[in-house]
């Protein structure tokens, strides 16, 4: 007998993981017949549900070994299903406002089904030849959406972290003025990237991550508004050129994390054109709000960015993973990124994504954005995000309704206020209730994010602790912000009455 008759008699083979096409109908079927359902019940369920990783664990089953034998493929599903909707916490909740996290669009969900099933390798040209130009012109649409000139080129990647260091690396080998891939950083002067002191962690990770270490980052101060302080961004360019190191980087923020705060984009251009430095916008949260009109009007400069990173999974509502770093000369990407000669096939320039990106294997992340852009337009796109930035000023005016309330910022689409009890209102400039007021504030996102009811998180304005709501959510409405502000309300006074420290209580 030949080794094929005897491995596989018959010419058969036993694949634990196959399922024939009627079981594939039938188990697809249930699983979306199971998804419509649970999704409907969003709103009805509390936004999260666990308070620990053991209790996970634990409704999850998870502390098992491997198990050696499988099992029928129906039944995992479905419980699987069910147990996640149990045990999650839900960003498609339309009163989680927590972070800067999205409701998934459902072709979002149905279009990563489909990107799977189709499976396409986006690093190579010839194993994704539709895919790979599916997302050529999702960079492309993007890159339109948001004012940047015909031309732009970029990629997707898997977030707004890795967008931004595409950036990064990309401004690395255009402005190092040596050959700073082959020779690394320690071959030249000191590189110095300039970011306001507001700008989100990526900056130290792609600092570290491309040799130059985290000391190379000049943080900016910022002025009252959260901005950046340009004056002192040219001093310390100049300082920097003096002592003979090379600036190469100018970071802008577009949409900061804690406020929504958007940097004198029109000036750091003009300033970087003028210096030969790089001009890199972090348009995460932000940028997509430059389609807009009545954003903030610094926003229309991201078109002279040299590169832009903007986060789809954020206010593109597409399901996680999904970010796009925009780079205004293709072959600044190139030579960031490719160790080979431009590929032509039937004379035909064709992009190999590996040859424009840290990654090699690629899945098909442009096919969620594509088909939302598709079914919603451009219009449809600007309706959504003006009323995501709507309803944050919805919030602030119910804030500013209640009198234990106090409204901090509003920006974009976050809304910062904090929980002040009325008869604290003219002492909050004192130390000791400043530190009350932190730690109370403290302890309302923390109930807030265990009670389900709704879901905000926290930030530092001017060294204080703040709550902060951010939509970045098509389920959100006017009455969720009336509820957000009235679990706030209660909660705040809920826990003054337990926490108030003796020497803060009236008559004190
Ligand atoms: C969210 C965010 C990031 C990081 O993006 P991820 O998608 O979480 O990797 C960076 N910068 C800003 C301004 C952001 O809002």
């Amino acid at each position: 007998m030949n080794r094929a008759e005897s491995a596989f008699p018959g010419n058969h083979r036993d694949v634990p993981l196959a399922m024939d096409a009627p079981a594939f109908r039938s188990l697809g079927h249930a699983l979306v017949d199971q998804l419509a359902d649970l999704l409907a019940s969003v709103p009805a369920r509390p936004v999260t549900h666990d308070p620990s990783p053991s209790e996970v664990r634990r409704a999850l089953e998870l502390d098992g070994p491997l198990p050696e034998e499988g099992c029928a493929a129906g039944p995992l599903l479905a419980e699987t299903a069910s147990r996640l909707f149990e045990h999650s916490l839900f960003n498609g909740h339309p009163r989680f406002l927590g972070y800067i996290t999205s409701s998934p669009a459902p072709i979002g969900m149905l279009g990563d089904f489909l990107a799977a099933a189709v499976n396409p390798n986006c690093g190579a040209w010839t194993l994704s030849p539709a895919a790979s130009e599916i997302e050529t012109q999702t960079v492309r649409w993007i890159a339109q959406l948001i004012g940047c000139p015909a031309g732009t080129s970029g990629l997707m990647v898997s977030g707004g972290n890795m967008a931004n260091m595409v950036g990064f690396w990309t401004a690395r080998a255009a402005q190092a003025g040596w050959d700073v891939r082959a020779g690394g950083v320690a071959a030249g002067p000191r590189l110095r990237a300039y970011a306001s002191a507001e700008t989100h962690t990526w900056i130290q990770k792609a600092a570290d991550l491309a040799g130059l270490g985290t000391d190379a980052v000049r943080f900016v101060p910022t002025h009252d508004g959260l901005r950046m302080d340009v004056d002192a961004l040219e001093r310390a360019i100049a300082a920097d050129r003096a002592a003979g190191e090379r600036p190469f980087l100018v970071v802008g923020t577009a949409g900061s994390v804690s406020t929504g705060a958007v940097d004198d984009l029109p000036r750091l251009a003009a300033l970087c054109r003028r210096e030969s430095l790089w001009f890199h916008v972090d348009g995460a949260y932000g940028g997509f709000a430059a389609a807009v009109d009545g954003a903030p009007a610094e926003l229309r400069a991201l078109g002279e960015a040299d590169s832009v990173a903007v986060d789809p999974h954020k206010w593109l509502y597409a399901p996680l993973e999904a970010g796009c770093a925009l780079v205004r000369d293709h072959d600044a990407l190139l030579k960031a990124f490719s160790y080979h000669p431009p590929y032509y096939l039937l004379d035909e320039r064709a992009v190999n994504y590996f040859d424009l990106g840290p990654q090699n294997s690629r899945g098909f992340r442009a096919l969620k954005v594509w088909l939302a852009l598709r079914q919603a337009g451009a219009g449809g796109y600007r309706r959504m995000i003006a009323d995501d930035m709507a309803l944050a000023r919805v919030l602030a005016d119910e804030v500013r309704a209640r009198p234990d309330l106090e409204l901090q910022t509003v920006e974009l689409s976050i809304t910062t206020y904090r929980c002040l009890p009325r008869d604290l209102r003219t002492r909050a400039a004192e130390n000791a209730v400043a530190e009350y007021l932190d730690a109370l504030n403290r302890a309302v996102v923390e109930r807030m994010q265990l009670g389900g009811e709704a879901f905000v998180s926290n930030a530092l304005l001017r060294g204080r602790y703040v709550l902060r709501s951010c939509v970045v959510n098509i389920h959100t409405r006017a009455s969720d912000m009336a509820v957000v502000a009235d679990v706030s309300a209660r909660l705040g006074r809920e826990l003054d009455a337990t926490m108030r420290p003796v020497a803060l209580r009236p008559g004190a």
